[in-house]
């Protein structure tokens, strides 16, 4: 395998591997490791070409550091990208080569799952280096992060209604889910147990239906249409960037709170949903639960769902800490996110000085 290092400001390592027999072309990047190991997932996606890839796995694994330097989950940020078509690059051996990578960074990083890369992706790169997590609890794994996420999204929209409504509870709000996949399936679960009422919306046709079958007191709408109802709460749980220049007009909520990464479309959107009156609960936060979780397989006695759990629930603090400075300074909840991160990994640094 040829590996080697560019020279990216503001980064640590970032490191690219291409491997001729088993077709690898891959990159990893460390972005920070102040507060401790850089832990993010690895994602396989057809990139155009390689400057995409490297492009996405530079904005990742920023975005790793301020999500773990929030979550105090004592991990830096980083993450690694495989540049294929998931149908080729899914082999073991490929896998297999993307494991010896990872090694050859000696634990600086360590990898978990991402989009197109699933467990049994990892138990291939597990057999290369022992730096992986995310693999199942039977094999001492803390498994699907899933419900973890789903459950401090839970929490962060609570904490977000409390903030701009007032009171906590979820009891007669009209929440609008974007998505119906792992994330949120669980958090319907909650909203609804907790006496919110549901719209949701998702692309593929099954994952309505299985979601229908679960709940029948859901009201589904064709997914372009999510944007328009009116609703105390809209939580994109689906992809990013769906709050931009199209959709922002047209949102009718009091706040946007879900689990997907990246949903501001630039950080201008930031500004715009204030504009609006909208709180925005930053995602980062808000969908850092299972970052937590993962996390917590690196603690000393191994994994402890119970302290996962409990980390978790500092979810609606970090969220309340951040609204107060946005408050106070008048700028942005994403920008406060922002500038909280940047103190935490800035204070750590002068101890360590
Ligand atoms: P998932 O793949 O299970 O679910 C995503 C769902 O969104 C799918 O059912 C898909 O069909 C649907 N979808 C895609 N485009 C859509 C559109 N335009 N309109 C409506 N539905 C659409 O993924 P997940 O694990 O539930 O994650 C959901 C989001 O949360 C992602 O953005 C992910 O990056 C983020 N996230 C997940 C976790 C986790 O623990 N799984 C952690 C942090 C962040």
């Amino acid at each position: 395998m040829k590996i080697h290092d560019l020279d990216c400001p503001g980064f640590e390592c970032v490191r690219h591997g291409t491997d001729e027999d088993t077709g690898l072309n891959a990159f990893i990047a460390i972005h920070d490791t102040t507060l401790g190991p850089a832990l993010g997932g690895l994602r396989i996606w057809p990139y155009a070409d390689e400057e995409a890839g490297l492009r996405d796995v530079l904005r990742l694994a920023e975005g790793m550091t301020y999500k773990s330097a929030i979550a105090k989950t004592g991990l830096g940020g980083g993450k690694a990208v495989i540049v294929g078509d998931p149908a080729k690059v899914r082999r073991p051996e490929t896998l297999q080569a993307m494991g010896r990578l990872i090694d050859s960074l000696e634990g600086r990083y360590i990898t978990a799952e991402d989009v197109n890369c699933r467990i049994e992706d990892l138990r291939e790169v597990r057999k290369t280096t022992r730096f992986v997590t995310g693999l199942s609890r039977e094999e001492g794994g803390s498994g699907n992060p899933g419900p973890f996420t789903a459950h401090g999204c839970y929490l962060g929209i609570k904490a977000t209604l409390e903030h701009r409504l007032g009171d906590p509870s979820c009891k007669g709000r009209h929440i609008a889910v974007q998505g119906a996949g792992t994330v949120a399936t669980y958090l319907i679960d909650a909203l609804l147990e907790d006496g919110a009422r549901v719209t949701a919306c998702d692309i593929a046709e099954d994952r309505v239906e299985r979601l229908r079958a679960r709940h029948p007191q859901v009201t589904f709408v064709p997914p372009d249409a999510i944007y328009d109802v009116e609703c105390d709460v809209f939580a994109p749980c689906a992809l990013g960037a769906v709050i931009n220049d199209d959709t922002l007009p047209r949102l009718r909520c009091a706040i946007v709170a879900g689990s997907a990464n990246n949903q501001l479309a630039t950080v201008a959107h930031g500004a715009m949903l204030r504009e609006k009156g909208i709180l925005y609960a930053p995602d980062y936060i808000i969908n850092a639960g299972g970052i937590i979780n993962v996390g917590c397989e690196l603690l000393p006695g191994g994994y402890d769902e119970e302290a996962a759990r409990r980390h978790i629930e500092e979810i609606p603090l970090a969220l309340k800490s951040t609204f107060e400075l946005a408050a106070e300074k008048g700028i942005p909840s994403a920008e406060a996110a922002l500038e909280i991160a940047r103190g935490i990994l800035e204070a750590a640094r002068a101890t360590q000085r």
